[in-house]
């Protein structure tokens, strides 16, 4: 699993509170909203969630990058057409296709397919 588990929970805690809850880089604000969620046992509760935005890996997992490092994640507003992260993603994919990546060199860079990365 890319993300997830609690050591990742404690990494978005350790960047949502860093960056303030904005864009670390256009600083768009966000709102969270409390979302109503069922148990299995039918129970209700609520979660906090933050909509439109990432937890974007500064140095793709696939080139190496730390994958539970708070320096390595920042948070970006995302979702829609021209939010940071949705660049980023744009230039990481056009970076990539002309320096001729494929999914094989991913390998070269360490990064293993292991279903627990914690
Ligand atoms: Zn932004």
């Amino acid at each position: 699993m890319r993300r997830g588990g609690p050591g990742w929970a404690a990494v978005k805690r350790i960047v949502w509170e860093r960056a303030g809850g904005r864009c670390e880089r256009c600083g768009r604000k966000f709102e969270p909203v409390l979302k109503a969620k069922t148990a299995r046992d039918g129970h209700e509760y609520q979660v906090q969630v933050h909509p439109g935005f990432e937890y974007d890996h500064v140095r793709e997992i696939a080139d190496g990058g730390a994958l539970l490092d708070p320096e390595n994640v920042q948070l970006l507003c995302a979702g829609r057409e021209g939010s940071c992260h949705w660049l980023k993603t744009r230039l990481f994919g056009a970076a990539r296709r002309s320096a001729g990546f494929t999914s094989k060199r991913r390998g070269d860079h360490g990064f293993t397919t292991s279903p627990q990365a914690s």
